[in-house]
């Protein structure tokens, strides 16, 4: 009998036979064997063997207002108690979805006119990809459909999302990008800026590699560009001083949308509600997800201006019907986490925290520059990275990844959840972090550095 049904083992066995992870070496797994979270609280998660650890990266970037926050538990038990599921299809609505459109319009960092429901970040930029698409039409501009997105960039796992992103992981043996997506470089200037080249002057060339790619392509042809305020899963690249001024001073010249991907800084991560705030972007669609329900259950939204919506509303008359939604599109407990989670941020100023606390962080992290393994240290409210180098002369590293991995393994021995990028380690911790926690996770940090030197 165990021979046919192979049931039986530890967690991890388990886990091994049956669970095929995102983003691991599937192979490898075999081997290495999962780390098991179990419980969470606070700023905390706790292993299978009793362990706990400082969230360093808030999930994935994601658990803004900490773990088993209550008010979140019981607004979604309220809410599947009263009306489990209903949808937005044809001319369905129920309140939590109206009264969360009406908060994020209210919010908006720029005037937006409508907001659209989806479940997850990547399915919100494949959605407004296809909205890209379906406007370039409904104005008669069908040669318009190319977007340009940036290398580094993280959009999304889905064909169109994917695409966008612009990491070697994501496109590769997957057969993509899309050939209508198109990558300018990332704007790293600790690693792209050339000799004497000061930080405007690179944002300079940033822009004028944009100008360069839209002018090859034919600006008729070219209808979106995609930016992550701050990049994430790309390393945590903070723009260059002036960089997004003179990015859609070129966008504005082509008549080009700027899609502002928030599904990371959206909600409070960067010290503003916005990174688009803090970078003075004026984006037409911003795509949000991750913190909108501190990721409690899957929600995302997409806020577009009129510009933006005027046509696809126009072509959905001419055609019939707008084609395209989500079962789970708006779900009425996502909305109603997503309502309770932002009366938490605002009720708690947590953005503000984010900013304080997050200040704070990062300037000790720049006392560790001193360590001869430390190239870079950058971030912005709470979001934040180290990278490290073997040559600081010449920022390199023999074997990308092996410090970032052995850095990251140090944090875990040491108690601390972290996520190394090639060679970064992030830090991402949820928006609640107090100045005691975040000296506490500090110090994690500069012991598992010393312990690396
Ligand atoms: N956009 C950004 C900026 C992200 O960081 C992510 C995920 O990390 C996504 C989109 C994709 O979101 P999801 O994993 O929910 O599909």
């Amino acid at each position: 009998m165990d021979d046919l049904t192979n049931f039986g083992g530890t967690a991890e066995e388990r886990d091994i036979r049956n669970h095929f992870h995102a983003y691991t070496n599937a192979r490898r797994h075999m081997d290495v064997g999962p780390m098991i979270i179990e419980e969470g609280s606070g700023i905390h998660v706790t292993d299978n063997s009793g362990r706990r650890y400082i969230e360093g990266m808030a999930g994935l970037w994601s658990v803004g207002v900490g773990f088993q926050e209550r008010r979140l538990i019981e607004a979604a038990t309220r809410q599947m108690e009263k009306l489990p599921f209903y949808h937005n299809f044809g001319h369905k609505s129920h309140g939590p979805a109206i009264d969360f459109a009406e908060r994020l319009i209210d919010i908006a960092p720029v005037p937006m006119s409508k907001v659209f429901f989806t479940n997850s970040g990547s399915e919100a930029n494949d959605t407004v990809l296809k909205m890209v698409w379906y406007r370039s039409n409904a104005l008669g501009q069908p040669d318009k459909k190319k977007v340009i997105a940036r290398i580094r960039g993280y959009h999304g796992v889905t064909i169109a999302s994917a695409s966008l992103t612009g990491l070697p992981y994501n496109h590769r043996s997957f057969d993509l990008p899309l050939d209508r997506v198109l990558h300018i470089g990332s704007p790293h200037y600790w690693r792209e800026g050339r000799p004497g080249e000061t930080e405007e002057e690179f944002a300079t060339r940033c822009a004028e590699e944009l100008e360069t790619l839209i002018l090859r392509e034919g600006p008729e042809t070219i209808a979106a560009f995609w930016a992550e305020p701050v990049m994430g899963a790309g390393g945590v690249i903070v723009p260059p001083t002036g960089y997004f001024d003179k990015i859609q001073a070129v966008l504005a010249k082509y008549d080009i949308l700027f899609v502002a991907d928030e599904v990371i800084c959206g909600f409070g991560r960067t010290g503003e509600m916005f990174g688009s705030t803090t970078y003075g972007i004026r984006p037409d669609v911003m795509v949000l997800s991750k913190q909108i329900t501190s990721s409690y259950v899957p929600f995302s939204a997409i806020m577009m201006n009129d510009r933006f919506f005027g046509p696809i509303a126009e072509e959905s008359d001419r055609i019939g019907t707008f084609g395209h939604g989500f079962t789970a599109g708006g779900h009425p407990v996502g909305a109603a986490v997503a309502l309770e989670n932002l009366a938490i941020i605002e009720e708690r100023d947590l953005v503000a925290n984010a900013r304080e606390v997050g200040a704070h962080f990062r300037a000790r992290l720049e006392g560790l520059k001193s360590s001869p393994l430390v190239g870079e240290v950058r971030g912005v409210g709470l979001i934040a990275a180290i990278e490290l180098v073997e040559d600081k002369a010449t920022k390199s590293v023999a074997t990308p990844g092996r410090l970032g991995t052995m850095m990251n393994a140090a944090l875990l021995r040491n108690g601390l959840i972290s996520r190394s990028m090639t060679d970064a380690a992030a830090f991402c911790p949820p928006l609640i972090i107090t100045r005691a926690q975040a000296d506490e996770m500090f110090e994690i940090v500069a012991k598992s550095l010393a312990e690396l030197e």
